[in-house]
C-alpha cells in the first residue's frame, strides 16, 4: 500500500491535482483497483495499477450470512498474509497478521507449527486496513459500518517480534485511516520488552496478553517462550501497562480439554485478572490438524466461564465468529496450502 509520503514520487511528472485526486481514491473513496480511479486518465491508471497493492487475493471466502469475510493475500515473493473481517451492529472489526508464519511455535496454534516465514512491513500490515476499507466501500456487511471500526492483532505472527513494523502499520492506521487508538489491540504471546516499548508510545492501544496458563510449567508446554519470559515477568509488564495508560488489559485464554480448564486454573486466573485489574476473554480452542489439543465440552467451557466469574473477574466467552471458514488462526494457510497441487 502508497504511503501518503509516496504518492507524488509514483506520480512524477503529472500535474499536482493529480495527487489529490490520486488521494481521494485511495484513502476518501477506496477503490480495489486501478482502473476503478475513473477520473485519472488511463495511462496513469496503469502505471499505477501494479503498485496499488502489496499483494494479489488468493483466496477470498464468506461466511456468517454475509457477515464474517476471510482473504488470504498473496506478496511476490509468496509470503502468505491472512486476514478476517467480521461486522457487528456498531463496529467492523478486522482481525489482520503482523508476520508470514510465527517463529514462536506454540504447541496448540496452526500459525505457529508452520514455522516462520518473514516480517510483513509496515505497509503490508496497513494495506490489510486499506484493503478491507476499499472491500466495504463496495461490499458493505449487513448492518454494520461500512469502514473498518477496530483492529485486532490475531492474525498471523507475532507482533511484538516485529516492533518497527508495527509501529509504522498502527501509525498509519491512526493518521491516514482515521481509526481511534484505542479501538486497536495488541495481542502478544508474551514479548516482555515489546510491551515495555509499547508502554511508552503516545496511542492508547489495547493490549493482550496471550496468557493460557497460570504456572510456568504448563505455559511452556504450551508457549515456548515462556523460558525467556515468564509469568511473573509477563504479568508485572501487564501492569505496568495498565497504570502507565490507564487501559485496561485483557488476558486471553484458548481453552483447552484437561489442560487448562479446570476450576483451579480459573480461580488463579481470576485472582491474576483481578490485581491487575484485567480483562479475561476465554476462546475455546479451535483444533488444528497438528496440534494435540482439544476443545472442551461445551458444559466445561461454561463451568470454567462461571468460575473466573464468580471469583470476581470480568470475563467473556470469545464467539467463535468464522469457524466454519477456519478463521482461527493461520488455519486457511494450513488448507490452502495442504490441498492438491494443479
Ligand atoms: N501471536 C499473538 C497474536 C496472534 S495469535 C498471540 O499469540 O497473542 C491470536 C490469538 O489466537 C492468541 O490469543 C492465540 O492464543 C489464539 N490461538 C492460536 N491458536 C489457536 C487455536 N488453535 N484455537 C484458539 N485460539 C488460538
Ligand atoms: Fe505465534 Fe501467536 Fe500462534 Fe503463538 S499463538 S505461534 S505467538 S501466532
Amino acid at each position: 500500500m502508497i504511503a501518503p509520503e509516496e504518492l507524488g514520487s509514483l506520480l512524477s511528472g503529472e500535474p499536482a491535482y493529480r495527487v489529490d485526486q490520486f488521494r481521494e481514491w485511495l484513502y476518501e473513496h477506496p477503490v480495489l483497483a486501478a482502473d476503478d480511479m475513473t477520473n485519472l486518465p488511463t495511462e496513469v491508471r496503469e502505471r499505477i495499477a501494479d503498485s496499488l497493492w502489496p499483494f494479489r487475493v488468493e483466496h477470498e471466502q464468506v461466511a456468517d450470512g454475509g457477515r464474517t469475510v476471510k482473504w488470504l493475500f498473496r506478496c511476490p515473493d509468496g509470503a502468505a498474509v491472512e486476514a478476517v473481517l467480521m461486522g457487528y451492529p456498531r463496529r467492523t472489526t478486522l482481525c489482520i497478521s503482523s508476520q508470514a508464519g510465527c517463529a514462536m511455535g506454540c504447541t496448540f496454534c496452526a500459525t505457529g507449527q508452520f514455522g516462520f516465514d518473514r516480517h510483513l512491513t509496515g505497509g503490508e500490515i496497513f494495506a490489510q486496513v486499506a484493503y478491507a476499507n476499499a472491500h466495504l466501500h463496495r461490499h458493505p456487511l449487513p448492518r454494520s459500518p461500512e469502514r473498518v471500526t477496530n483492529v485486532v492483532f490475531m492474525g498471523m505472527g507475532e507482533p511484538l517480534a516485529n516492533y518497527p513494523n508495527l509501529r509504522e502499520s498502527i501509525r498509519r492506521m491512526v493518521e491516514v485511516a482515521g481509526i481511534s487508538g484505542r479501538s486497536i489491540t495488541v495481542s502478544t504471546v508474551g514479548v516482555v520488552p515489546g510491551i515495555e516499548r509499547l508502554t511508552e508510545e503516545p496511542w492508547p492501544v489495547t493490549l493482550a496478553v496471550s496468557l493460557h496458563a497460570v504456572d510456568d510449567h504448563l505455559r511452556e508446554q504450551l508457549v515456548p517462550l515462556n523460558r525467556r519470559y515468564p509469568i511473573d515477568d509477563l504479568i508485572a509488564a501487564a501492569r505496568r501497562y495498565r497504570e502507565k495508560k490507564g487501559r485496561r488489559v485483557s488476558l486471553e485464554w484458548t481453552l483447552m480439554d484437561g489442560l487448562n480448564d479446570t476450576a483451579h486454573q480459573a480461580r488463579a486466573l481470576a485472582a491474576i485478572a483481578k490485581e491487575i485489574d484485567a480483562h479475561v476473554n476465554v476462546i475455546p480452542m479451535n483444533p488444528t490438524p497438528l496440534a494435540p489439543q482439544r476443545r472442551p465440552p461445551d458444559e466445561r467451557i461454561k463451568a470454567f466461564v462461571d468460575e473466573v466469574a464468580r471469583h470476581g473477574a470480568t470475563v467473556t466467552l470469545r464467539d467463535t465468529r468464522g469457524v466454519e471458514i477456519d478463521a482461527a488462526c493461520g488455519q486457511l494457510r494450513v488448507r490452502a496450502e495442504s490441498a492438491p497441487a494443479g
